[in-house]
């Protein structure tokens, strides 16, 4: 199916050529962390403000490929306002669609299928999977953000 994949990459070069949720946050409350990807040269940072057990804002800065820009984007988009049990969920989505099984210790009940419906425009990234040496591009933003959560969490 052309035209599915034309949509996938239609978003993807949106989301780059129109980044959402771009900035800087104060830092605290917010805390930020960078991610550095050497092979392409990739380099992201990213401010999370949580409370209450949610992402209550999420700002992106930095520069990198498409690839990276796009999925930052796309990241902030699904993890803003959304709860930390949702936002590890999208994590492990995210890494299963990049076919990285890390943990092995995968908890299929708690994973939806994947598709447009349940993971939304994320699913433009899975297309992705097919460039081995573009999927450390897509993963940085999603690293990144795990690193930010676990600061986020330790301090509060
Ligand atoms: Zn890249």
């Amino acid at each position: 199916m052309p035209g599915l994949e034309d949509l996938y990459r239609e978003i993807i070069l949106d989301h780059y050529k129109n980044p959402r949720n771009q900035g800087t946050l104060e830092t605290p409350p917010a805390v930020m962390e960078q991610g550095y990807n050497p092979l392409c040269g990739d380099e992201v940072k990213i401010y999370l403000l949580v409370e209450d057990d949610m992402v209550k804002d999420i700002k992106i800065d930095g520069q990198g490929c498409s690839i990276s820009r796009s999925s930052a984007s796309l990241m902030s988009n699904a993890v803003k306002g959304k709860s930390l049990k949702d936002v590890y969920k999208a994590i492990r989505t995210f890494k299963k669609m990049m076919a990285l099984d890390e943990d092995g210790h995968e908890d299929e009940e708690t994973i939806e299928p994947i598709n447009e419906y349940t993971v939304g425009e994320l699913i433009a990234l899975q297309g992705v999977v097919k460039f081995p040496v573009r999927i450390k591009c897509a993963t940085l933003p999603w690293n990144t953000l795990s690193q930010a959560l676990e600061d986020a969490t330790n301090n509060s």
